[in-house]
């Protein structure tokens, strides 16, 4: 942070406390919001959250000069209903997305087309995912579907575009130009959604080295053998050891005698021995030629090693693990970059600035990728916060805040009235200090099953600060109860067990509650 904007910060605190002309001042304080989400990004692939993994000096900026929600969690984890949750503060059960097959009906009440009303301008860069076309946007440009990691097909206000270059980069530099292009002293808010962390992980060529001589430590529950959780943990399709060798780890079909990976897809479906080869040719000749130059050392080395058993499985946990942390090293260079952008065109002190992502991701915890089940991992998301003129410096936040909350809180900053059927909390006085009735539970819903990927059962549940409790449903009947304080890792399922009799009672009347609370009535079987 700039010298200038701290002390701009601190001068309108001063201001703030006094009587005149100040309270104008304080009445026009609009400020712009820019919103960076990223896809399926861990809490502990940020180094604002543990140094485990990698460092992510920029993302960390955010929180050195901002406030760290330690638990910020997402209400259903799965690309695009966290989303839709995000635009509506709204849970999946009222806002029509339930799972990722659902379109989003663009005419529902959004945060972003009540902060137009009200005077922002507002654009959006980047994935979308809706399916539906963005409504309250003055401006878009849109990944089509699931996006690619080089040469992306965009949409721009309707247009198809196809552009070159690294999609990370290309979002970034669309976010910059966009915000070039502002200058009609509107406050403005920007969504700038990165496609990177999503799987298949392709790199940025600068990036093809990182981590490549390092071994990345595995997580203590990767050789989890579910035998204490209900079935459902154990009829998942999301193992690292079940990825594709192709799409996933990225080896050409020249160094692969079969593709032995479900990874995930639907029953006996199984993608192309080549299916990587088909992808490198979207990429130009020179992105190929840099592309092939890295990964055939890794396919030649992988053909020579003619690995089996565990030490296969360790070489896929460090594959994948390698190109999902260099996907990240590109974010964060972006997350800079933007920030650069603000500190350099004095924007700093009248923006706030979020990092988040729709929801958390395993990363060989239980032996896992993907999201989906209510356990810790994917329940999570990392949410980071610069708000200037209120927050200076790091503050941490240890209540629980959810994707949910979003909404109301945008609002608040901007001054525009919080709609009833918004179900969401605003923050901004607990992280000014105030956590009076802050909520002391979270309700949870997931849906995809038994269409869709990995094979997740359907689930609810309740977490509070030591407890969380899950029903799985559909073609099963099981629950499951764990004690995070000694259990944080959630290994042993303590659901009937007498010592927490007490525990799981009061838990079940705590969900039935919530259910209630948030009009989650329909039958389960629906
Ligand atoms: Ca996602």
């Amino acid at each position: 942070m700039s010298k200038l904007f701290k002390i701009t910060a601190i001068s309108l605190i001063v201001l703030i406390g006094c009587d005149r002309p100040q309270k104008q001042e304080q009445a026009q304080y609009r400020p712009n919001i820019i919103f960076i989400m990223s896809d399926d990004h861990a809490q502990r692939a940020i180094s604002a959250y543990t140094h485990e993994l990698i460092s992510t000096p920029n993302i960390d900026r955010l929180a050195e000069e901002g406030v760290l929600f330690r638990n910020s969690f997402v209400t259903n984890s799965i690309c695009a209903p966290s989303r839709a949750t995000m635009l509506t503060g709204k849970y999946s059960h009222l806002n029509g997305l339930r799972d990722n097959r659902d379109r989003f009906d663009g005419d529902q009440l959004t945060w972003i087309k009540l902060l137009r009303k009200s005077g922002y301008h507002t654009s959006l860069i980047g994935k979308w995912h809706l399916k539906s076309e963005p409504q309250g946007f003055d401006h878009y440009n849109i990944l089509i579907g699931q996006g690619s990691y080089y040469n992306p097909r965009m949409v721009e206000n309707g247009d198809t575009l196809i552009l070159e270059g690294y999609t990370t980069s290309v979002i970034t530099e669309l976010a910059l130009s966009q915000l070039e292009k502002r200058g009609d002293g509107k406050p403005f808010v920007m969504l700038v959604h990165h496609k990177a962390p999503h799987r298949n992980w392709m790199p940025e060529p600068k990036y093809f080295e990182l981590f490549k001589n390092e071994e990345i430590p595995l997580p203590s529950t990767f050789f989890d053998d579910y035998s204490t959780r209900s079935m459902a943990a154990r009829e998942q399709d999301m193992r690292i050891e079940d990825m594709f060798l192709s799409t996933d780890l990225k080896l050409r079909a020249k160094y692969l005698e079969e593709e032995t990976g479900t990874g995930g897809g639907p029953v006996n479906w199984r993608v192309p021995i080549d299916a990587m080869d088909k992808q490198l040719s979207r990429l130009t000749p020179e992105q190929r030629k840099l592309w092939n130059a890295n990964y055939d050392e890794v396919g030649k080395k992988f053909m020579e090693a003619n690995l089996t058993g565990k030490e296969l499985l360790e070489w896929k946990y460090q594959r994948y693990m390698q190109d999902y942390l260099r996907s990240i090293a590109s974010v964060d260079e972006s997350v800079g970059q933007i920030l650069d952008w603000l500190d350099e065109n004095n924007q700093a002190d009248s923006t706030i600035v979020v990092y988040t992502s729709d929801q958390g991701f395993y990363l060989g915890e239980h032996g896992w990728y993907d999201k989906r089940f209510m356990y810790e991992e994917s329940l999570r998301t990392p949410l980071i916060v610069r708000i200037p003129g209120e927050v200076l410096g790091r503050r941490e936040i240890d209540e629980m805040v959810l994707n949910l909350d979003l909404a109301p809180t945008f609002l608040d900053y901007a001054g525009v009235e919080i709609p009833d059927e918004m179900q969401g909390l605003s923050w901004r006085k607990l992280v000014n200090g105030e956590n009076d009735n802050w909520r002391k539970s979270l309700y949870y819903h997931y849906y995809e099953y038994p269409h869709g990927w990995h094979y997740v059962k359907r689930h609810y549940g309740v977490r509070t600060e030591k407890y969380k409790l899950i029903h799985f449903y559909n073609d099963i009947d099981a629950w499951e109860l764990f004690d995070l304080e000694i259990d944080p890792d959630e290994m042993n399922n303590l659901f009937g067990d007498v010592a927490y009799a007490a525990i799981q009672h009061e838990l079940e009347g705590e969900l039935k509650r919530l259910r209630d609370v948030y009009g989650d009535t329909l039958s389960l079987q629906d």
